[in-house]
């Protein structure tokens, strides 16, 4: 007999949980918060903007040396900005690419005309510190490497602290993609040596999407006037505008802003990075430990699964259809993410967001109940693993 259907999972404002690697389900106060209208000369929004940029830069341990520059838009216009402002024409960047997300800083250097190379590792594969150096020193034309700290693409946790000390010691510059890292997972500008550090309001800070920040080096900020190519990203311009004005150069995302404050304060309330860390973390192992248990494979071994995102191996069985499997659980209030791998046929399920040991443990249940319905029962790997 079937049982009685339950209602569905749902956030505090009776959303579908989105375990999906952002947009994030964000707190009922954070989306509260842009219940009003400023106009960009408002006195208060002035004040929470330049809270917001110096409280991301105190995140960063980086006050003193280093301020946020924003920038409208999502995460990707953060990474383009920082690449193009920072790496001059003449410049070239070695990209460390194990994902969607190290392929598109190249394609955004073909788009702006800079010179790069690649050092390419499979999606499961973090780069070799040796091989980085031997790049490096056998092409004194690199002047900048692009790491991507949480490559999202997998899941992997990229050992940015290594790659930073060589890239210091053969003398060049580190631009970092933070973006699904930053605010879960340390980032702190006094240990780890990077010129900029590129990451966005929606991901582990859990405000809304709509703006990019850059960590930049003040320094190398005011070096980099004239590197630009195009002027809306262009993040020397927008800083020395602010500077000057207070003001963003073009309409500000108010509402992303306002909401990013109180997201910010709501991270601090739940002890910082280590906090938020620690929460998605516990997320992260109830949703591999119950995944295991049902007999499902994680790509990663763990000591390379960051506790963001975890890939899964499609199962074996004949009898799962991806389709099926996530309307199933769209059915039961839970989102999850299709995989992009090239390595093997997959699915994420994300770890963060404003979601807890109750949402993951609902959500172990749903798949559990799902591919009951759907008679699977072989959840390992199509591939071998
Ligand atoms: C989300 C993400 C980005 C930016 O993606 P947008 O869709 O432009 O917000 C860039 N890099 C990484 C590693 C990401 O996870």
């Amino acid at each position: 007999m079937p049982s009685a259907p339950r209602p569905p999972a749902a956030s505090e404002t009776g959303d579908p949980i989105l375990l999906t690697p952002g947009p994030l389900t964000t707190s009922r106060s954070v989306k509260a918060a842009m219940l009003h209208d400023w106009g960009s000369r408002d006195d208060e929004f002035i004040r929470t903007n330049a809270a917001v940029l110096d409280r991301i830069t105190a995140l960063a341990g980086g006050v003193g040396t280093h301020l946020t520059v924003p920038v409208q838009g999502s995460g990707t216009f953060a990474v383009e900005a920082m690449l193009t402002t920072f790496v001059p024409r003449q410049g070239k960047v070695l990209i460390l690419v194990n994902g969607a997300y190290g392929k598109r800083a190249a394609k955004i250097c073909d788009y702006a005309g800079r010179a790069y190379a690649l050092l390419e590792t499979a999606e499961d594969t973090p780069p070799d510190s040796r091989r980085l150096a031997a790049m490096l020193e056998a092409d004194p034309a690199i002047t900048h490497v692009f790491a991507v700290y949480c490559e999202t693409t997998s899941g992997i946790l990229n050992p940015i602290a290594e790659i930073a000390s060589v890239v210091e010691r053969q003398g060049r510059r580190l631009l970092v993609d933070a973006m699904s890292a930053f605010g879960a997972l340390p980032v702190d500008a006094r240990e780890l040596r990077f010129e900029a550090l590129a990451a966005s309001s929606n991901k582990c800070l859990e405000g809304v999407p709509g703006m990019g920040f850059v960590i930049c080096d003040k320094a190398a900020l005011a070096a980099a006037k004239g590197n630009a190519t195009t002027l809306s990203l262009d993040l020397h311009d927008q800083w020395a505008a602010m500077e000057r004005t207070k003001q963003w150069r073009f309409t500000p995302p108010i509402h992303v802003i306002v909401a990013l404050h109180r997201a910010i304060e709501e991270h601090a309330a739940e002890g910082g990075v280590a906090g938020r860390g620690a929460r998605y973390a516990a997320n992260c192992r109830i949703l591999l430990d119950g995944m295991r248990a049902l007999g499902f494979q994680s790509l990663l071994p763990d000591r390379l699964q960051a506790p963001i995102i975890v890939t899964f191996h499609m199962p074996r069985d004949p009898r799962f259809a991806f389709e099926v499997f996530y309307d199933k659980l769209r059915q039961r209030g839970y989102v999850i993410y299709p995989g992009k791998l090239t390595v093997a046929d997959s699915f994420r399920i994300g770890c963060i967001g404003r979601l807890g040991a109750e949402h993951m443990q609902g959500a172990v249940a749903a798949v559990r109940e799902v591919i009951a319905e759907m008679g699977v029962s072989e959840c390992g790997a199509r591939h071998a693993a």
